[in-house]
């Protein structure tokens, strides 16, 4: 198969993680007969240096002309970077924001999952750690509460702030499809989380959820209340498959699900749009205080280009190489700085990305 990929390296670490993610797919390539076809551009604040913006509409272009983008982070030291002088719509994550819109992102998908090898970082009583969990928050990105209407008022000398929690049938069905779709490439279930007893939007989420869990019978699907899913997350991690969600609800929880797991560098991402189309990186920022130094993990970059091989291009088996390889250099004792500890060998981010390559 050939794989069109555009990169972005973006700021930061960005340059370092997404050059090992490229490695990792070349080699891929190499053994499992693909060609991977890459195309760089600039985002963030490399692209307010040479043009001025943080994306320009060639850079889109380029992005849209692919089967998937591979992003590493972007945006600089926010108190320091000459970059956050300039107007909010010219720093860099306007461009992030900008490409997000372009591309029709809807669906954002953060898996958590526990490597026996760190469970030591879990902040989890072991007790409740030791059952590990695999699990993938599937968070709806373009609607509800952050895109409705707001405003903020004075009534009688007291100020109010309104905002709109919107949804309609359409935008919940094709996240819940995606739901289901990805539950299926996992161990088939789908946990759907809402406020159904207080808000209408949740009732009609429910309700859309319900419709499209029809069409696949193969699925378990349960629904949950997002104030009991924020205490199961912490109580019972294990029981979780495919956690759906809207928006803010998604926001929140995601973040709660990666600090359970406790290693920043290795969160992977992706969003996606209703075609085969995504745009992966890793959870992380662009870690101005390490970059240039060789000691940023590129693994939660190289996971995010596993994702991209098993959603955007349906490389299952070559998906599973790449995760495979990263549990092999965890089990052999291999780690970056931020996820060292004692008795283990200490590598540089090129080492760290050669030794996954190794076990491919
Ligand atoms: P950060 O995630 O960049 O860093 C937080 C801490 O984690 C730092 O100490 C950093 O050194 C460490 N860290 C992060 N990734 C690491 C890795 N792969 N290996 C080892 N250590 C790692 O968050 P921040 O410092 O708040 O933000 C820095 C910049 O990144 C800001 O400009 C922010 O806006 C941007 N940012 C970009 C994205 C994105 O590109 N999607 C996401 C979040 C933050």
């Amino acid at each position: 198969m050939k794989c069109k990929i555009t990169c972005i390296p973006g700021d930061g670490i960005g340059p370092e993680i997404v050059a090992e993610a490229k490695k990792v797919l070349c080699k891929v390539a190499e053994k499992y007969g693909h060609e991977m076809q890459f195309k760089d551009i600039l985002m963030g604040g490399a692209s307010i240096d040479v043009h001025g913006v943080p994306l320009t509409d060639e850079a889109i272009e380029d992005c849209k002309n692919a089967d998937a983008v591979l992003m590493g982070s972007i945006g600089g030291n926010t108190s320091t970077s000459p970059w956050y002088k300039l107007p909010p719509e010219r720093r860099p994550e306007a461009g992030l924001l900008k490409l997000r819109k372009a591309l029709n992102l809807f669906a954002n998908l953060r898996p958590a999952y526990l490597y026996e090898e760190l469970a030591a970082a879990c902040p989890l009583k072991e007790e409740i750690s030791k059952a590990g969990f695999d699990m993938m928050i599937m968070r709806e990105l373009t609607g509800g509460l952050y895109f409705g209407e707001r405003k903020t008022v004075e009534e009688n000398g007291v100020r109010k702030a309104i905002d709109t929690l919107t949804y309609d049938e359409n935008e919940i069905r094709r996240i819940a499809i995606k739901g289901f779709e990805i539950a299926r490439k996992r161990r088939n279930k789908v946990t759907s989380v809402d406020k159904a007893n207080v808000l209408d939007s949740s009732r009609l989420w429910r309700a859309v959820v319900n419709e499209v869990a029809k069409d696949y019978p193969d699925v378990t699907l349960e629904h949950m209340l997002v104030d009991n899913c924020a205490m199961q997350l912490v109580k019972d991690p294990a029981q979780f498959d495919v956690i759906l969600t809207e928006n803010m609800f998604g926001d929140i929880l995601s973040d709660e699900a990666s600090m359970v797991t406790g290693s920043i560098g290795m969160l992977s991402s992706a969003s996606l749009n209703d075609s085969k189309f995504g745009l992966y990186e890793p959870s992380h920022g662009s870690a101005p205080d390490i970059a240039g130094m060789d000691i940023a993990n590129p693994i939660a970059t190289i996971l995010s280009a596993s994702m991209m091989l098993r959603y955007s291009f349906n490389l299952d088996k070559e998906a599973d190489a790449i995760d495979q390889a990263v549990k092999k250099v965890l089990e052999d004792g291999i780690r970056t700085v931020d996820i060292m500890s004692e008795g283990m060998k200490q590598v540089g981010c090129k080492e760290m990305g050669d030794r996954i390559v190794e076990r491919i």
